[in-house]
């Protein structure tokens, strides 16, 4: 009897547990509409309320004051466990890209089940589910300031991607999954009479200045993994390959950029993800309840994949931050690369845009690898004026080491003299590549510059971003552009020795 009675509590209990799971705005109207910032915000509250391993906080505002909300998974306090693999999810950097804020709401609703509790006893999750809520509200791409956040991870000039890069290096997370969406509508594929049709894509880091076991692994290991994930509970999935048509253009594994949000951490050899879903093809609401879903199945089967293989992640990133850490002048770092075949062939899934039926196409000119064609010798640090406000300032917002200058006995400093400036394609876009000649530098007043180190987790990034003939630099930004003048000398020196 006394038995009965327990069973009968406990199934009470699971009953009420049961009932109080939350339904997101999004499930609530039926997949009829996205959430607004207020639902979003009022669910975030409701999920904080009734869940004890996940608070929520706010890590800044957008450009017109609307919060960014931090949904943070752990057991204990979060980030202290170092035998937990630190994991961040981001979505809508793109305002009008809505399931992959749906997606990411979907997710945590799931995730304060006790059922999936168990993923957190080997992971510390956060979840961002709306970094651009301004764009959201309006249904566009950019933010109020009318920027892309997703090429603005180097300069920083915009409240969300400062928030956002505060939050990372307070936790240092070790995985990241940038989530978008992908519009497979162009006019150029309608031409062609085909289109791409998986339900999600996924991309793994690319610059090949990444460590490359981290590059390895993520393309050999996780990201089958994840793609498979995702066909089982069954969306199509494929690896994310922008370029085509074929036969109109090559077909390549994404950009090599470090300004958005997979590679700027990527570059600190955080293994960084890009997952993207599809956008509707007439209305952006169209198909919302299975954009929704197959964004979070996505997201699922990372968290599934860390929970296996944690242990080999943490140590990929701890061995390649310390190698940043460690960086010593003269080893090579990439400025310049591109896309080149390997001799695979790629079977390209495609939907025919009138009949619907699928069809598979055979790519000639297909391009996965990403190569260097043009390296820099890794100075002992860089030197800058410290009444370049704008450089400093950039110093600052990217929160780089540095400290006053206080040359060696000997010093070997060298500078770029400016002979003149081409151009080079960086896919499919014309960038300015300067002519540049290496020669000593006069002796500087030490107190006027502050020295830069190399040995440093942003290693990879600042010597891409200061190296004049680098494609990723400050000077392709039109902010910095000005510091390329024919016939001067570039204003950031190197100090050899
Ligand atoms: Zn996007």
């Amino acid at each position: 009897m006394k038995q009965l009675l327990l069973t009968l509590m406990a199934m009470a209990l699971f009953a009420t547990t049961n009932s109080q799971e939350l339904a997101t705005p999004l499930e609530k109207n039926k997949f009829a509409k996205p959430t607004t910032y207020n639902q979003l915000s009022d669910f975030v509250h409701e999920l904080d309320s009734s869940s004890g391993i996940m608070r929520s906080e706010i890590i800044g505002q957008s450009v017109e004051g609307r919060n960014l909300y931090a949904l943070k998974f752990s057991t204990g306090e979060f980030g202290a466990d170092n035998s937990k693999t630190r994991v961040l999810i981001l979505a809508q950097q793109h305002g009008n890209e809505q399931s992959g804020k749906e997606g990411a709401l979907l997710l945590a609703s799931r995730l304060i089940r006790p059922e999936n509790s168990y993923l957190f006893e080997k992971i510390d999750l956060t979840i961002i589910p709306q970094v651009n809520p301004d764009g959201s509200e309006v249904n566009k791409r950019r933010n109020a300031h009318d920027m892309d956040l997703n090429r603005n991870h180097l300069i920083l000039t915009e409240p969300e991607t400062k928030a956002l890069h505060r939050f990372f290096e307070q936790y240092l997370f070790e995985v990241t999954m940038d989530v978008h969406e992908y519009s497979p509508f162009g006019d150029d594929w309608k031409k062609y009479g085909y289109r791409k049709n998986a339900a999600v894509t996924l991309g793994v880091n690319t610059n090949v200045n990444i460590a490359d076991d981290i590059r390895k692994f993520s393309n050999e290991e996780a990201a089958p993994f994840i793609l498979k994930y995702i066909s089982d509970k069954g969306y199509s999935s494929f690896v994310y390959c922008p370029g085509g048509p074929p036969g109109v253009d090559y077909i390549r594994h994404s950009t090599f950029d470090i300004n958005d949000g997979r590679q700027s951490f990527g570059i600190l050899n955080t293994v960084s993800f890009i997952q993207e879903g599809m956008n509707g093809e007439d209305t952006y609401i169209e198909n919302l309840q299975k954009r929704c879903d197959s964004q979070a199945a996505g997201m699922m089967a990372l968290l599934e994949f860390i929970y296996v293989n944690g242990e080999k992640i943490r140590q990929l990133v701890t061995d390649g931050r310390k190698t940043l850490l460690n960086a010593k002048p003269g080893k090579n770092v990439s400025v310049q690369a591109g896309h080149f075949s390997d001799g695979r062939k790629l079977s390209l899934p495609l939907v025919s845009c009138s009949t619907k039926t699928d069809t598979m196409v055979e790519v000639a000119d297909y391009r996965p690898v990403v190569k260097s064609t043009y390296d820099v010798e890794r100075p002992l640090g860089y030197l800058i004026a410290k009444n370049n406000t704008e450089l400093m300032d950039w110093l600052r917002v990217q929160t780089i080491n540095f400290k006053d200058y206080q040359p060696s006995k000997h010093p070997k400093i060298e500078r770029y003299f400016i002979r003149d400036t081409d151009s080079i394609d960086f896919e499919r876009d014309m960038i300015i590549n300067p002519i540049v000649e290496t020669s000593p530098a006069e002796p500087v007043t030490p107190s006027d510059y502050v020295f830069i180190p190399i040995g440093q987790l942003k290693s990879n990034l600042i010597a891409q971003a200061l190296e004049p003939k680098s494609m990723l630099g400050l000077i392709t930004y039109k902010q910095f552009a000005h510091l390329i003048k024919t016939g001067t000398y570039y204003p950031v020196l190197r100090v050899i020795k």
